[in-house]
Protein backbone atom coordinates (compact mmCIF):
# COMPACT_ATOMS: atom_id res chain seq x y z
CA UNK A 1 0.00 0.00 0.00
CA UNK A 2 1.07 3.82 -0.37
CA UNK A 3 2.80 4.96 2.63
CA UNK A 4 2.18 8.36 3.51
CA UNK A 5 4.73 11.00 4.14
CA UNK A 6 7.75 11.19 5.89
CA UNK A 7 6.04 13.45 8.58
CA UNK A 8 2.98 11.54 9.35
CA UNK A 9 3.75 7.78 9.66
CA UNK A 10 3.27 8.18 13.65
CA UNK A 11 0.59 10.78 13.14
CA UNK A 12 -2.53 11.28 15.88
CA UNK A 13 -4.56 14.50 14.66
CA UNK A 14 -7.22 15.92 16.17
CA UNK A 15 -10.06 13.57 17.89
CA UNK A 16 -13.19 14.68 18.90
CA UNK A 17 -15.48 11.83 19.71
CA UNK A 18 -19.57 11.86 19.98
CA UNK A 19 -20.26 10.43 23.10
CA UNK A 20 -23.70 10.53 24.72
CA UNK A 21 -24.46 13.94 27.77
CA UNK A 22 -26.43 15.96 29.42
CA UNK A 23 -24.30 18.88 29.68
CA UNK A 24 -21.44 19.41 27.45
CA UNK A 25 -19.05 21.81 29.16
CA UNK A 26 -15.58 20.38 27.05
CA UNK A 27 -14.92 22.13 24.13
CA UNK A 28 -15.42 25.77 25.33
CA UNK A 29 -18.47 26.40 22.78
CA UNK A 30 -20.72 28.44 24.58
CA UNK A 31 -24.47 29.26 24.19
CA UNK A 32 -26.66 28.98 21.00
CA UNK A 33 -27.80 32.65 21.81
CA UNK A 34 -27.56 34.13 18.34
CA UNK A 35 -29.87 31.22 17.11
CA UNK A 36 -33.14 32.66 17.47
CA UNK A 37 -32.72 35.68 16.17
CA UNK A 38 -31.20 33.50 13.38
CA UNK A 39 -33.93 31.22 12.90
CA UNK A 40 -36.76 34.61 13.26
CA UNK A 41 -34.98 36.40 9.96
CA UNK A 42 -35.21 32.89 8.39
CA UNK A 43 -32.93 31.69 5.46
CA UNK A 44 -33.91 33.37 2.38
CA UNK A 45 -33.39 30.96 0.22
CA UNK A 46 -34.49 32.42 -2.91
CA UNK A 47 -32.55 36.03 -2.77
CA UNK A 48 -29.96 36.42 -0.44
CA UNK A 49 -28.75 32.91 -0.39
CA UNK A 50 -28.17 31.13 -3.78
CA UNK A 51 -26.68 27.93 -3.43
CA UNK A 52 -26.21 26.46 -7.30
CA UNK A 53 -23.69 29.86 -7.30
CA UNK A 54 -20.32 29.78 -5.68
CA UNK A 55 -20.31 32.03 -2.98
CA UNK A 56 -18.66 35.54 -2.57
CA UNK A 57 -15.26 34.35 -2.66
CA UNK A 58 -14.30 37.93 -0.66
CA UNK A 59 -17.24 37.64 1.88
CA UNK A 60 -18.02 41.00 1.17
CA UNK A 61 -20.55 41.46 2.99
CA UNK A 62 -19.12 39.74 6.09
CA UNK A 63 -16.24 41.72 5.96
CA UNK A 64 -18.27 44.68 6.31
CA UNK A 65 -19.68 43.60 9.48
CA UNK A 66 -16.69 42.24 10.97
CA UNK A 67 -14.25 45.52 10.71
CA UNK A 68 -17.16 46.87 11.86
CA UNK A 69 -17.38 45.07 15.35
CA UNK A 70 -13.82 44.68 15.65
CA UNK A 71 -12.56 48.33 14.09
CA UNK A 72 -10.23 47.37 11.38
CA UNK A 73 -10.79 47.87 7.09
CA UNK A 74 -12.15 44.80 5.21
CA UNK A 75 -8.74 44.87 3.50
CA UNK A 76 -6.88 43.82 6.44
CA UNK A 77 -9.12 40.90 7.07
CA UNK A 78 -9.34 37.13 5.89
CA UNK A 79 -12.29 34.45 6.61
CA UNK A 80 -12.01 31.40 6.39
CA UNK A 81 -13.77 28.11 8.55
CA UNK A 82 -12.46 28.68 11.45
CA UNK A 83 -9.47 29.95 12.98
CA UNK A 84 -7.89 26.95 12.29
CA UNK A 85 -8.26 27.08 8.75
CA UNK A 86 -6.07 30.32 9.61
CA UNK A 87 -3.38 28.75 11.78
CA UNK A 88 -3.13 26.42 8.63
CA UNK A 89 -3.34 28.73 6.07
CA UNK A 90 -0.03 30.88 8.54
CA UNK A 91 1.83 27.39 8.75
CA UNK A 92 0.96 26.79 4.53
CA UNK A 93 2.25 30.65 3.13
CA UNK A 94 5.29 31.43 5.83
CA UNK A 95 6.66 28.05 7.12
CA UNK A 96 8.52 25.57 5.02
CA UNK A 97 9.46 22.12 6.03
CA UNK A 98 12.25 21.97 8.55
CA UNK A 99 11.62 25.43 9.78
CA UNK A 100 10.21 26.29 13.06
CA UNK A 101 7.27 27.27 14.89
CA UNK A 102 7.96 28.41 18.35
CA UNK A 103 4.61 28.26 21.42
CA UNK A 104 4.39 27.51 24.48
CA UNK A 105 3.49 24.37 26.29
CA UNK A 106 0.51 23.98 27.86
CA UNK A 107 -1.15 25.28 25.15
CA UNK A 108 -3.55 24.86 22.16
CA UNK A 109 -2.77 21.62 20.27
CA UNK A 110 -3.89 21.97 17.05
CA UNK A 111 -0.28 24.07 16.46
CA UNK A 112 1.58 21.10 16.72
CA UNK A 113 -0.36 19.07 14.93
CA UNK A 114 -0.12 21.63 11.89
CA UNK A 115 3.09 21.97 12.23
CA UNK A 116 3.68 18.18 12.02
CA UNK A 117 1.52 18.01 8.48
CA UNK A 118 3.97 20.26 6.97
CA UNK A 119 6.68 18.90 8.31
CA UNK A 120 7.82 21.61 10.08
CA UNK A 121 9.38 21.78 13.43
CA UNK A 122 7.63 22.56 16.97
CA UNK A 123 9.33 24.42 19.57
CA UNK A 124 7.54 24.76 22.69
CA UNK A 125 8.49 26.91 25.81
CA UNK A 126 7.52 25.83 29.07
CA UNK A 127 5.55 28.16 30.72
CA UNK A 128 6.28 28.71 34.54
CA UNK A 129 4.51 26.72 37.20
CA UNK A 130 1.45 28.75 37.83
CA UNK A 131 1.28 28.82 33.88
CA UNK A 132 2.08 32.76 33.35
CA UNK A 133 4.27 33.09 30.12
CA UNK A 134 8.17 34.47 30.85
CA UNK A 135 8.18 36.61 28.25
CA UNK A 136 12.28 37.10 28.44
CA UNK A 137 12.54 33.06 27.86
CA UNK A 138 10.55 33.08 24.97
CA UNK A 139 12.49 36.18 23.65
CA UNK A 140 15.77 34.58 24.29
CA UNK A 141 14.42 31.11 22.72
CA UNK A 142 13.54 32.77 19.85
CA UNK A 143 16.91 34.76 19.30
CA UNK A 144 18.43 31.30 20.06
CA UNK A 145 16.51 29.59 17.08
CA UNK A 146 15.51 32.09 15.02
CA UNK A 147 12.18 30.79 14.13
CA UNK A 148 10.13 31.43 11.06
CA UNK A 149 6.72 31.48 13.12
CA UNK A 150 5.99 32.50 16.95
CA UNK A 151 2.43 31.55 17.84
CA UNK A 152 0.65 32.39 21.11
CA UNK A 153 -2.68 32.01 22.55
CA UNK A 154 -4.05 34.96 24.29
CA UNK A 155 -5.89 34.26 26.62
CA UNK A 156 -4.50 30.66 26.55
CA UNK A 157 -6.22 27.65 25.94
CA UNK A 158 -5.98 25.75 28.46
CA UNK A 159 -4.62 27.51 30.96
CA UNK A 160 -6.64 30.72 30.81
CA UNK A 161 -3.41 32.61 31.39
CA UNK A 162 -2.83 36.07 29.60
CA UNK A 163 -0.33 37.81 28.23
CA UNK A 164 -0.23 41.33 28.95
CA UNK A 165 -0.19 43.43 25.80
CA UNK A 166 3.54 45.05 26.73
CA UNK A 167 4.90 41.93 26.91
CA UNK A 168 3.70 41.23 23.59
CA UNK A 169 4.75 44.37 22.21
CA UNK A 170 8.20 43.44 23.94
CA UNK A 171 8.72 40.38 21.95
CA UNK A 172 7.55 41.82 18.59
CA UNK A 173 10.11 44.51 19.09
CA UNK A 174 13.31 41.67 19.60
CA UNK A 175 12.15 39.46 16.93
CA UNK A 176 11.73 39.26 13.15
CA UNK A 177 9.78 36.35 13.34
CA UNK A 178 6.01 36.74 12.62
CA UNK A 179 4.40 36.58 15.72
CA UNK A 180 0.60 35.23 15.48
CA UNK A 181 -1.64 36.04 17.93
CA UNK A 182 -4.79 33.62 18.92
CA UNK A 183 -7.24 35.69 20.24
CA UNK A 184 -10.21 32.84 20.19
CA UNK A 185 -10.68 34.06 23.98
CA UNK A 186 -10.29 37.24 23.47
CA UNK A 187 -13.92 38.82 23.97
CA UNK A 188 -14.11 37.32 27.40
CA UNK A 189 -10.52 39.30 28.37
CA UNK A 190 -8.99 42.56 27.60
CA UNK A 191 -6.09 43.68 26.03
CA UNK A 192 -6.19 42.80 22.33
CA UNK A 193 -3.74 43.44 20.16
CA UNK A 194 -6.10 44.20 17.28
CA UNK A 195 -5.27 47.94 17.04
CA UNK A 196 -1.66 47.34 16.88
CA UNK A 197 -1.90 45.87 13.88
CA UNK A 198 -0.88 48.55 11.59
CA UNK A 199 2.20 49.39 13.79
CA UNK A 200 4.14 45.79 13.93
CA UNK A 201 4.58 44.37 10.11
CA UNK A 202 4.96 41.09 11.28
CA UNK A 203 1.81 40.74 13.54
CA UNK A 204 -0.97 38.45 12.70
CA UNK A 205 -4.50 38.21 15.02
CA UNK A 206 -7.18 35.76 15.06
CA UNK A 207 -10.89 35.98 16.16
CA UNK A 208 -13.37 33.38 15.81
CA UNK A 209 -17.33 33.30 16.17
CA UNK A 210 -16.84 29.79 17.91
CA UNK A 211 -16.14 30.96 21.78
CA UNK A 212 -18.23 34.37 22.40
CA UNK A 213 -20.83 34.16 19.71
CA UNK A 214 -21.52 30.74 20.34
CA UNK A 215 -21.28 29.61 16.31
CA UNK A 216 -18.70 26.81 16.91
CA UNK A 217 -21.12 25.06 14.14
CA UNK A 218 -20.72 27.37 11.11
CA UNK A 219 -16.91 27.37 11.50
CA UNK A 220 -16.37 30.64 11.26
CA UNK A 221 -12.97 32.55 12.00
CA UNK A 222 -10.90 35.53 10.60
CA UNK A 223 -7.54 36.74 10.34
CA UNK A 224 -6.24 40.50 10.84
CA UNK A 225 -3.25 42.04 9.62
CA UNK A 226 -1.28 44.70 7.29
CA UNK A 227 -2.17 44.23 3.68
CA UNK A 228 0.56 42.88 2.62
CA UNK A 229 0.15 39.65 5.03
CA UNK A 230 -3.26 39.64 3.71
CA UNK A 231 -2.87 40.11 0.34
CA UNK A 232 -0.60 36.76 0.00
CA UNK A 233 -2.92 35.21 2.40
CA UNK A 234 -5.45 35.34 0.60
CA UNK A 235 -4.38 34.24 -2.76
CA UNK A 236 -2.78 30.82 -0.98
CA UNK A 237 -6.84 30.33 0.67
CA UNK A 238 -8.56 28.08 -1.12
CA UNK A 239 -11.27 29.65 -3.69
CA UNK A 240 -14.52 29.97 -2.15
CA UNK A 241 -13.38 28.54 0.96
CA UNK A 242 -16.09 29.70 3.06
CA UNK A 243 -19.80 28.73 1.89
CA UNK A 244 -22.67 30.91 0.91
CA UNK A 245 -24.82 29.61 4.66
CA UNK A 246 -21.68 30.24 6.98
CA UNK A 247 -21.33 33.57 5.40
CA UNK A 248 -24.76 34.47 5.56
CA UNK A 249 -25.19 33.09 9.02
CA UNK A 250 -22.08 35.30 10.46
CA UNK A 251 -22.96 38.64 8.73
CA UNK A 252 -26.45 38.34 10.62
CA UNK A 253 -24.36 37.42 13.70
CA UNK A 254 -22.47 39.98 13.87
CA UNK A 255 -25.64 42.45 13.91
CA UNK A 256 -26.28 41.61 17.16
CA UNK A 257 -23.26 42.55 18.88
CA UNK A 258 -25.24 43.70 22.46
CA UNK A 259 -26.73 40.06 23.15
CA UNK A 260 -22.91 38.58 22.67
CA UNK A 261 -21.99 41.70 24.76
CA UNK A 262 -24.62 40.62 27.20
CA UNK A 263 -23.77 37.02 27.06
CA UNK A 264 -19.87 37.48 27.98
CA UNK A 265 -21.14 39.10 31.49
CA UNK A 266 -22.92 35.96 32.03
CA UNK A 267 -19.91 34.27 31.31
CA UNK A 268 -17.62 36.26 33.54
CA UNK A 269 -19.96 35.74 36.26
CA UNK A 270 -20.35 32.19 35.69
CA UNK A 271 -16.47 31.82 35.83
CA UNK A 272 -16.31 33.55 38.69
CA UNK A 273 -18.62 31.13 40.60
CA UNK A 274 -17.05 27.87 39.26
CA UNK A 275 -13.65 29.18 39.86
CA UNK A 276 -15.03 29.95 44.13
CA UNK A 277 -17.21 26.85 43.93
CA UNK A 278 -14.09 24.42 42.41
CA UNK A 279 -11.77 25.93 45.52
CA UNK A 280 -14.18 25.37 48.18
CA UNK A 281 -14.10 21.48 46.97
CA UNK A 282 -10.69 21.64 47.12
CA UNK A 283 -9.09 21.39 43.59
CA UNK A 284 -6.66 23.71 42.43
CA UNK A 285 -7.93 26.18 40.47
CA UNK A 286 -5.86 28.84 38.00
CA UNK A 287 -7.55 32.15 37.14
CA UNK A 288 -9.04 32.35 33.56
CA UNK A 289 -9.38 35.20 31.56
CA UNK A 290 -11.34 32.82 28.81
CA UNK A 291 -14.61 30.76 28.40
CA UNK A 292 -13.27 27.90 30.72
CA UNK A 293 -11.33 27.34 33.44
CA UNK A 294 -8.19 24.99 34.19
CA UNK A 295 -7.59 23.17 37.40
CA UNK A 296 -5.97 20.20 39.27
CA UNK A 297 -7.62 17.12 41.01
CA UNK A 298 -6.12 14.33 42.93
CA UNK A 299 -9.38 12.63 42.56
CA UNK A 300 -8.57 9.15 40.12
CA UNK A 301 -10.93 9.40 36.51
CA UNK A 302 -12.62 12.59 37.54
CA UNK A 303 -13.05 13.48 34.32
CA UNK A 304 -14.74 9.82 33.60
CA UNK A 305 -17.12 10.10 37.14
CA UNK A 306 -18.56 13.03 35.55
CA UNK A 307 -19.26 11.58 32.54
CA UNK A 308 -20.96 8.75 34.15
CA UNK A 309 -23.19 11.89 35.12
CA UNK A 310 -23.51 13.03 31.83
CA UNK A 311 -21.46 16.11 32.51
CA UNK A 312 -18.46 16.66 29.99
CA UNK A 313 -15.19 18.02 30.72
CA UNK A 314 -11.81 17.66 29.19
CA UNK A 315 -8.87 15.47 30.84
CA UNK A 316 -5.92 15.78 29.60
CA UNK A 317 -2.69 12.94 30.11
CA UNK A 318 0.91 13.15 30.00
CA UNK A 319 2.52 16.16 31.36
CA UNK A 320 -1.33 17.49 32.49
CA UNK A 321 -2.56 13.79 34.21
CA UNK A 322 -5.17 14.97 37.08
CA UNK A 323 -5.66 18.53 35.26
CA UNK A 324 -9.37 19.07 33.66
CA UNK A 325 -10.70 22.39 32.20
CA UNK A 326 -14.52 22.86 32.67
CA UNK A 327 -15.89 25.32 30.15
CA UNK A 328 -17.91 28.16 31.51
CA UNK A 329 -21.78 27.25 30.87
CA UNK A 330 -24.61 28.96 31.60
CA UNK A 331 -26.07 28.97 35.26
CA UNK A 332 -28.22 25.88 35.48
CA UNK A 333 -25.02 24.20 33.34
CA UNK A 334 -22.50 25.59 36.50
CA UNK A 335 -24.68 24.57 39.19
CA UNK A 336 -25.57 21.00 37.92
CA UNK A 337 -21.85 20.26 37.39
CA UNK A 338 -20.80 21.60 40.57
CA UNK A 339 -23.46 19.38 42.13
CA UNK A 340 -21.92 16.63 40.57
CA UNK A 341 -18.21 17.58 41.83
CA UNK A 342 -19.49 17.75 45.39
CA UNK A 343 -21.22 14.76 45.11
CA UNK A 344 -17.72 12.67 44.07
CA UNK A 345 -15.92 14.88 46.63
CA UNK A 346 -18.31 13.52 49.11
CA UNK A 347 -18.00 10.17 47.93
CA UNK A 348 -13.95 10.21 47.39
CA UNK A 349 -13.91 11.09 51.28
CA UNK A 350 -16.31 8.18 52.88
CA UNK A 351 -13.28 6.09 50.62
CA UNK A 352 -10.85 7.15 52.85
C1 LIG B 1 -11.47 27.08 20.07
C2 LIG B 1 -10.18 27.65 19.62
C3 LIG B 1 -10.03 28.17 18.35
C4 LIG B 1 -11.21 28.28 17.45
O1 LIG B 1 -11.15 27.41 16.48
P1 LIG B 1 -12.21 27.58 15.31
O2 LIG B 1 -11.54 26.84 14.22
O3 LIG B 1 -12.32 29.04 15.04
O4 LIG B 1 -13.48 26.99 15.77
C5 LIG B 1 -8.83 28.68 17.96
N1 LIG B 1 -7.79 28.71 18.80
C6 LIG B 1 -7.92 28.25 20.03
C7 LIG B 1 -6.79 28.33 20.94
C8 LIG B 1 -9.10 27.70 20.48
O5 LIG B 1 -9.20 27.21 21.71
Amino acid sequence: MTQVKESLINFRGYKSKQVPYKIRLNANEGKNILLEDIIREGLQFNEEINLNFYPDNDATLLKAEISKYIGVSPANIVVGNGSSEMIELIIKTYVDKNETILSVVPTFSMYAVFSQIYSTKFVGVESNEDFSIDIEKLIDKANEINPKVIILCNPNNPTGNLLPTRDIKKLLENTNSLVVIDEAYMEFASGSMVEEISNYENLIVLRTLSKAFGLAGIRVGYLLANQKIVNIIDQVRSPYNLNVMSQWIATKALKNKERVIAYIEEIKLGREFLYNKLKENGMKVFKSHGNFLLFYSNIDNLGQKLAEKGILIRSFANELAGYYRVSVGDKSENQAFIKAIEEITKNEKGKN
